[in-house]
């Protein structure tokens, strides 16, 4: 592919944590890679498997969380920021491959958590879309832009209190016209590259718990 080789040659393949040339993620940096303890989405504890504490359960809350990493190990956040800033598929590959999970749900469809337009880069790439559409191919589940993003936020990091990140992340979301009225008792996959508070992915699926679904879960590259 002539493309391809042009890509190359402009962004050569080197490794996002430590630059040794020849891939995104060298082997070695690889293994260095700890798949991250699971927690409850809802309180941010430890949870087996990702699943919501009982305790924590809430009528329009998520019902547990997968992640892969942890986004303050340093190679971690740098695969996390290389598939954000550098739009490549092929490192999203490599950071998923081997990592098993189990649910016990058999998702209808993986819904990525939608950004606003301008925080899409250049090539109008969504790391959440691309992240979706790698773990949907893999898991044999369709990938549907059920969601909207009605308004932009302030940074989440600007936030010191739970309940500001929830107000400021509150309305931000809606379920799409074409959607509504098509959710009932759906089990639904969130999909994002990070759960920092985790703010946006339980916003997320409290619309689409009020428009119908029974089960929503997260699935995030790290937390
Ligand atoms: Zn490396
Ligand atoms: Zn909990």
């Amino acid at each position: 592919m002539i493309w391809e080789a042009i890509i190359d040659f402009v962004f050569p393949k080197v490794c996002v944590g430590c630059g040794i040339g020849g891939s995104f993620l060298c082997k070695e940096c690889k293994n260095r890679l700890d798949f991250v303890d699971q927690i409850c989405p809802m309180c941010g504890e430890g949870s087996l498997m990702g699943w919501t504490h009982s305790r924590c359960k809430d009528r329009y809350g998520m019902d547990g969380l997968i992640a892969i990493y942890e986004y303050q190990e340093p190679i971690a956040r740098a695969v996390v920021d290389g598939i954000k800033y550098g739009f490549n598929r092929e490192l999203i590959s490599i950071a998923l491959k081997d990592f098993r999970f189990e649910t016990g749900e058999c998702f209808d469809f993986l819904i990525p958590v939608p950004l606003y337009f301008y925080r899409e880069n250049w090539r109008g790439f969504n790391q959440a879309r691309e992240l979706g559409e790698v773990v949907g191919s893999k898991l044999l589940v369709p990938v549907e832009n059920i969601l909207e993003r009605k308004r932009n936020t302030k940074q989440q990091v600007m936030m010191k209190t739970r309940e500001e990140r929830e107000n400021n992340i509150s309305g931000a979301f809606v379920v799409g016209n074409e959607w509504k009225g098509k959710l009932r008792k759906k089990k639904l996959l969130l999909v994002d590259d990070v759960f920092t508070s985790g703010a946006d992915m339980r916003e997320c699926s409290k619309m689409l718990k009020k428009a119908g679904a029974e089960v929503v879960w997260g699935l995030a590259l790290a937390h």
